[in-house]
């Protein structure tokens, strides 16, 4: 127990010794009743036993619930996270990387990427799940390197990703959709039996600009299926914008 800890047990025993004391003088005092100095000494004695254990109880119950609260603080921090990041790979989770990603568009313009591991079922199939999680854990851990400050990722569910950057040319996002490509179809993840696997990547891009949320997610998915289409293991943008998002983005401008 802490110095603080044993003053306030000396505390609380002194003030209920004093009490004691006092009561026990006032009935002295009283005409007929007798109390011997002998009694009163008894009842200081009695009184210091009983206070000083019941202190040191109340004590120590004290500490232990403030140790309870302190991990019951904890456990609310861990659940509020697990709650926001994908226990796997350790990015944002779906729900809170659209949220993130809604509230960044509606700041300023950016770029939409999704990204899909390429033959993913074909890896679990031959290497086992545990290796299909490595994989992901790999390209989950590239992403996050390849992020620059203030754009976003997050694992939108199975084997697909989600990137938003922020506003930069379609040139500079496709680059960088392009290095992420790169740098995941460089990885050499380990099987168990000790080989190693490269996985493969497609993405698909779409700018957010003139565009909701749910508008911009559809175009992205279009050019990733495109990316499939084409034969995979590469980057997509998606098409020009519609007339319909045009005359929005004229209009949104006049
Ligand atoms: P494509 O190139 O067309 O994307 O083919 P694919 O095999 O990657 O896609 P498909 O949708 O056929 O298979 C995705 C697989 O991903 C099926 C599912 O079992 C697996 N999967 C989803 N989540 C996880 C996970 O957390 N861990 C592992 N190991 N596998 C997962
Ligand atoms: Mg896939
Ligand atoms: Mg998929």
């Amino acid at each position: 127990m802490k110095s603080q800890g044993w003053r306030n047990v000396a505390a609380g025993t002194a003030l209920s010794v004093t009490g004691a004391a006092v009561l026990l003088q006032i009935a002295a005092l009283l005409p007929g009743l007798g109390i011997s100095t002998q009694f009163i000494v008894s009842g200081l004695i009695v009184a210091l036993a009983v206070s000083a254990p019941v202190c040191l109880v109340l004590l120590r119950q004290q500490a232990r619930i403030a140790g309870l609260h302190s991990d019951l603080a904890q456990a609310f921090q861990r659940l509020e996270r697990s709650a926001q990041v994908d226990g796997m790979t350790g990015l944002t989770n779906r729900d809170v990387f659209i949220e993130m990603t809604r509230d960044a568009m509606a700041d300023r313009a950016g770029w939409l990427i999704v990204a899909d591991v390429d033959h993913f079922k074909q890896i679990n199939d031959d290497f086992g799940h545990g290796v299909g999680d490595r994989v992901l854990v790999a390209i989950g851990d590239a992403i996050q390197a390849n992020l620059r400050a203030g754009d976003l990722c997050g694992r939108l569910g199975g084997e697909e990703f989600g990137l938003f950057l922020h506003a930069r040319g379609g040139r500079e996002a496709h680059a960088a959709a392009e290095r992420l490509r790169r740098t995941v179809s460089e990885l050499e993840v380990s099987t168990f039996a000790g080989g190693e696997i490269a996985p493969t990547l497609s993405l698909g891009i779409a700018a957010s600009q003139g565009l909701t949320f749910s508008e911009v997610m559809r175009r992205a998915d279009e050019a990733l299926y495109e990316a499939k289409r084409q034969g995979r293991n590469r980057t997509v943008f998606a098409s020009e914008p519609t007339t319909e998002n045009h005359l929005r983005l004229v209009a949104a401008k006049a």
